[in-house]
């Protein structure tokens, strides 16, 4: 495995790999989410690229970039375990030799809520550096989880609306076996917050198990959950459909969840599958008003 931090040098170990490479992003603090994107990249592809790398452009000032987790070291040995071939843990002055870019990738709508809404300017960061990253490392295929759901999507239109030559795919959420999903930022929870933070899994849950209900049931029994729980400071609980826009009344959809306990704030996402229409018939299609989300923030 060769670690490079440097552009030349990991352009020079690009060049030295053969057949069909992957790339899996990270910003380090691996864990086993992180691992299973490894295993996925390693069993798919001839090589793998493992990129860490902390971008402090899609932090916002009041957010955790200086004291999020770092741990090189026992990241370097999940790589080494994980049959990776070339790491490139570069600084901040190789991924922004000019300082802060002036030109970032603009994720347009899709962009501005959500994540996008609670963490402004969130979106423009990470695509920037995942654009840069690919261009770094030239993949032909690469590894994103679902745990970041707007993540990906954003990731998929990028790639597309830009021409970028790389397959992107996505990973299955792994948790914990409680059902919390794996975070770097679960580091930070105390016994109390790591209790409370369980209840985003569960309202998510709940959520899957009421849609045979329909897309309002769905989503009231995830409210409920997260409603017991003082402890947890929802900054948003939607349905929504699989484009993150407007939940069908059925069929696949997703229910996605941020929340703050004390200083740290999580997302969690699941796949919810609607069979029932509540009444209305199916073949009217989608309604305009299921777009559901609570006022609470
Ligand atoms: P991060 O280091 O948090 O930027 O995450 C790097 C990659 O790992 C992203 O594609 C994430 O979606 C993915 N990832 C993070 N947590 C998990 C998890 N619990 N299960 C699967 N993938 C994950």
């Amino acid at each position: 495995m060769r670690v490079v931090q440097d552009r030349a040098s990991l352009a020079e170990a690009r060049d030295a790999l053969t057949g069909r490479v992957a790339v899996v992003m990270t910003m380090g603090a691996l864990h086993e989410g992180h691992a299973s994107l490894l295993a996925a990249a390693r069993a798919a592809a001839d090589a793998v690229i493992c990129t860490i790398f902390v971008n402090p452009l899609q932090f916002g000032p009041n957010e955790d970039l200086d004291r999020y987790p770092r741990s090189l070291d026992a990241d370097l040995a999940v790589c080494e375990r994980h049959g990776v071939d070339v790491v490139f843990t570069p600084t901040e002055d190789v991924i922004y030799p000019y300082g802060q870019p002036q030109i970032r990738v603009n994720p347009g709508s899709l962009g501005e809520t959500l994540e996008g809404a609670s963490r402004p300017g969130f979106f423009h960061g990470v695509l920037t550096v995942v654009l840069k990253l690919l261009h770094l490392t030239r993949p032909d295929i690469a590894y994103f989880g679902e745990k970041d759901y707007q993540q990906i999507s954003l990731v998929r239109r990028m790639v597309r609306d830009l021409d970028v030559p790389t397959e992107i795919v996505a990973a299955p959420t792994i948790r914990e076996a409680d059902g919390l999903a794996l975070s770097s930022r679960n580091r930070y929870l105390s016994p109390e917050e790591r209790a409370a933070a369980l209840t985003l899994s569960r309202a998510l849950f709940a959520g899957q198990e009421a849609a045979s209900e329909g897309p309002a049931k769905a989503a009231q029994a995830a409210q409920d959950v997260i409603d017991a729980e003082p402890r947890v400071r929802p900054d948003y609980l939607v349905l929504t459909g699989t484009d993150l826009g407007p939940a069908p009344q059925r069929g696949e959809a997703r229910l996605l969840v941020a929340a703050r306990m004390g200083r740290t704030r999580l997302i969690d996402n699941v796949r919810v599958t609607l069979r029932s229409s509540e009444g209305l018939n199916p073949d009217e299609g989608r309604d305009p008003t299921s777009g559901w989300s609570p006022a609470r923030s």
